[in-house]
């Protein structure tokens, strides 16, 4: 790897004109070439600046040359983003300034920063851990607000604190296990075979919820509320359920098929909860490129929903395609709802649904909304509560390395049930680096470069 000792420098505002231009630089030489390169109208010299100053002036991109209106940003380490000096020279984002500037200080030997650079030595320096340098990635490649703020709570720790305890946990199991092993010759039992059992258990419990609690899944309840999707082949009473939940007649309800075209969208509350639910076409194949186009929507629609209501006919035998509209909900947050149980049933409820998740309404008479509402409140909080959101977003990496570390608890699980103590302590060794290695405990400088690599230069 390059020098940490270096120092480095980057254009770290957008290319191409725009109001400003920051250079920024960081490492031991930072402080003393900004200043050889901005002049401070109040006289002052930069190298006397002990902590945290910023100051207007003329910035001297030529040297002798002419000068350009701007001002020094200084940050004495170690309260600065990498925990070293770091200088910024704010000025007017000209091509040709920020150029000129990058010239001045290769000539003074200043190192040009690498993607991530300036993050990575933040890292390094142990002011942010990995998990969240991995935050600040998707702070930047964040496209809604939602998981803006998701990044930005797990930049300030969010899932760095539930991995935290985690391997708190398991490493207090580690341990009790590895003493059992010394102790269990002298017939002294440190803990009890169904202890380590239950803990075992446990902490997979505490990793599964840490891979479902993440943005994108009910875990976070949106800002924007819960997104509730209403699914199912045409006719089964989907805009008819739509208006009951929504308590008025916001959807055109009409015996004729394919009326639904495009979607409805309405919100309602239940028990301090906004759900904000959509009632997308039909589902069915089709020729019509309008519908075609409906449905392709509607299946969208429905993957990315927080909790897919998908509804069926319980007055006839099952569609050909309900099956499919099944597996495309997510299967964590899915409600099987069998309507019309007004008039006679003549199917089933279906064989791997849980009994929880299925709820017998009539739209007609209004029978079973009160458990529909009651099943929909009872998903949006199985995940991480009512808090205002998500503390964080699992990247790729991350929710691999989780998934690891639950395979090892699995078969930790299993030796245990045999009784093979000192493989135990092996595997549950195995799966407490894995949780580590989330957080970047034991930098791999191949991960490392990996990761920084998505980043910007100038970040
Ligand atoms: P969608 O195509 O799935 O949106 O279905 P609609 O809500 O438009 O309903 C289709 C037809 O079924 C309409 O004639 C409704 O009046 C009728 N319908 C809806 N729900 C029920 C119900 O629970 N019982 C009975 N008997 N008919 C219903």
């Amino acid at each position: 790897m390059r020098g940490v000792d270096e120092t480095i420098f980057a254009i770290s505002s957008p290319p191409g004109r725009g109001w400003r231009g920051v250079v920024r630089i960081s490492g031991t030489a930072a402080i003393p070439v900004a200043a050889e390169l901005v002049r401070l109208s109040s006289g002052e010299d930069p190298l006397q600046f002990a902590g945290h100053e910023v100051r207007d002036g003329e910035v001297l991109p030529w040297g002798d040359g002419p000068s350009v209106p701007g001002s020094l940003v200084i940050m004495r380490a170690p309260r600065s983003y990498t925990r070293e000096d770091v200088a910024e020279i704010h000025t007017l984002s000209s091509p040709p300034v920020l150029a000129a500037l990058s010239e001045r200080l290769l000539e003074r030997r200043i190192r040009p920063a690498g993607p991530g650079e300036f993050t990575r030595r933040a890292f390094l320096a142990g002011r942010i851990d990995l998990a969240q340098a991995e935050a600040v990635i998707q702070i930047i490649e964040a496209e809604d607000e939602a998981s803006l703020r998701a990044a930005q709570r797990k930049l300030e720790g969010g899932l760095s604190k539930r991995i935290g305890s985690l391997k708190e946990e398991l490493a207090d199991l580690l341990a009790r296990v590895e003493a059992g092993i010394d102790f269990s010759e002298q017939g002294i039992e440190i803990i009890s075979d169904e202890g380590i059992g239950t803990s075992i258990e446990q902490l997979r419990l505490g990793i599964a919820n840490v891979i479902d609690g993440q943005g994108a899944g009910i875990g976070s309840i949106r800002d924007s509320g819960i997104h509730v999707c209403l699914a199912g082949v045409p006719n089964v009473g989907k805009s008819s359920i739509f208006n009951r939940l929504v308590g008025e007649d916001a959807a055109v309800v009409t015996a004729e098929e394919g009326t639904t075209r495009d979607f409805l969208r309405a919100t309602f509350e239940e028990d301090g909860i906004r759900f904000r639910l959509t009632d997308p076409a039909g589902i069915r194949d089709s020729k019509d490129p309008v519908e075609e186009e409906a449905s392709r929507r509607a299946r969208e629609l429905i993957r990315s929903s927080d909790i897919g209501i998908v509804v069926v006919d319980g007055s006839r035998e099952g569609a050909p395609r309900e099956d499919e509209i099944i597996q495309m909900a997510p299967a964590r947050s899915m409600l099987l709802v069998i309507n019309k149980s007004d008039l006679p049933r003549r199917r089933g409820q279906g064989e791997s649904i849980p009994e929880d998740r299925v709820v017998i309404t009539s739209a007609r008479t209004g029978m079973g909304f009160e458990e529909l509402r009651t099943a929909l409140v009872r998903i949006a909080r199985t995940g991480k509560g009512t808090g205002p959101g998500a503390d964080y977003m699992l990247a790729a990496r991350e929710r691999g390395l989780l998934r690891r570390a639950m395979e090892d608890l699995r078969t930790a699980a299993r030796i245990h049930e045999q009784g093979g103590m000192d493989r135990l302590a092996s595997d549950l060794r195995e799966a407490l680096d894995r949780l580590g290695e989330v957080t970047g405990e034991v930098p791999n400088e191949e991960i490392l470069d990996r990761i920084f690599s998505r980043f910007c230069i100038g970040k």
